[in-house]
């Protein structure tokens, strides 16, 4: 059958399903707003486009290989040792490497009941075994994760923000976890770290202790998702492990350049900052009001929740008749909500819109 290949994989690797989602039509429908894989509905820095047009001429190079230029821009701006930082295809790819390098057969990789889905698939991808741990109330549970950590946890995954609860916990937490397991990398998936006011993204205890990673992205607040980069900051013993199996030409010339460009540029940053928290608030509040309710949210998405899962399946199908594309959290373990990424003013107004109409109709 489908599921038994007559050549085996890896153990582990058949437990892994196809991912869902990103999709960015509807069929019959002709104007689609896209707010299901929390992007920037501003897009990138002009000045990142600009460095792909030179990019584009000199394509027949191969890209620089230590990313010495990118790591040096991200050092100067986070105030960070660039020996200390590796970039790759997305942060995902930095997921993956840690998986690889730090858990394999017998070991287990920890992350949270609603954390993102790319900790299993990567522990799995590795032969560990992936162990969701509960959450209290859609929130990252520290104690719940010392609890469970044994001597074979490798790596504890946490984002903070989390996707797609959208909610995180205080940095003495996460010291305390990583304090508590130190058998194990503690990894703080920062990806939704700009949406958050004074908060580093975990870089000063990735700097002050032995056992903690951090993991960012451009995919985000930069609006580079398309061209797939992100990067990890930690011990210096580990950025060395992970460039071990890091692929000489990993990420493009076109990216590089773009996410330099795009590191620089500050002031776009601040804007997109400004127009989130704005947006984010307006929205949370405009859906409260028609009786879905959110936890406040961290990040650029709000987790809306209903009544139980018919109401959010149908929901869905009444923001997809009008062209907005919302994330299904069913995989999460999260059925009765939606998570909604927080689109420019327009957009906000019209899904407010839409489930308002739904909810009233509904009653
Ligand atoms: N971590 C979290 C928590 C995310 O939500 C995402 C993107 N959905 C990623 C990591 C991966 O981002 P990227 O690979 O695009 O850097």
């Amino acid at each position: 059958s489908q599921n038994e290949p007559s050549i085996a994989p890896q153990p582990g690797i058949m437990e892994i399903s196809l991912y869902q989602g990103g999709a960015s039509k509807i069929a019959g429908v002709e104007n689609v707003t896209k707010l299901s894989s929390n992007e920037n509905p501003f897009g990138p820095s002009d000045k990142a486009r600009e460095a792909i047009v030179r990019a584009a001429h000199a394509l027949h190079r191969y890209p620089n290989t230590d990313h010495a230029s990118l790591r040096n821009a991200i050092g100067e701006v986070h105030g960070l040792d660039p020996d200390r930082i590796i970039c790759g295809v997305g942060s995902d790819e930095i997921i993956h490497f840690l998986c690889q390098a730090y858990a394999g057969q017998g070991s287990e990789v920890l992350f949270t009941e609603h954390g993102f889905l790319m900790y299993r698939v990567s522990a799995l991808a590795a032969g560990a075994t992936p162990v969701a741990v509960r959450e209290r109330d859609r929130v990252t549970d520290v104690d719940a994760l010392i609890a469970a950590a044994t001597p074979n946890t490798r790596l504890i995954f946490v984002a903070n923000p989390n996707n797609p609860t959208g909610t995180m916990v205080g940095l003495p937490e996460l010291e305390r976890l990583a304090r508590a397991v130190p058998q194990a990398i503690l990894v703080i998936d920062a990806a939704y770290a700009e949406y958050v006011e004074d908060y580093d993204g975990g870089a000063e205890l990735a700097t002050r202790l032995p056992n903690v990673v951090m993991t960012r992205t451009f995919s985000k607040i930069y609006g580079l998702g398309g061209l797939r980069i992100g990067w990890g900051y930690g011990p210096r013993e580990i950025i060395d492990v992970l460039n071990r199996i890091r692929g000489p030409f990993n990420l493009s010339s076109a990216a590089l350049d773009a996410a330099e460009a795009a590191m620089r540029d500050r002031d776009h940053v601040t804007r997109c900052q400004t127009e989130n928290a704005r947006m984010r608030a307006w929205l949370a509040e405009a859906l409260t009001e028609k009786g879905v309710p959110s936890d406040t949210s961290c990040a650029n998405f709000i987790l809306a929740r209903f009544a139980d899962v018919d109401t959010a399946l149908a929901c869905d199908e009444a923001l997809k008749a009008q062209g907005l594309i919302v994330r299904q959290v069913a995989g999460y373990g999260l059925p009765n909500c939606l998570r909604i990424t927080v689109g420019d003013e327009a957009s906000c107004r019209r899904v407010a819109h839409v489930i308002g109409q739904f909810m009233a109709e509904r009653a």
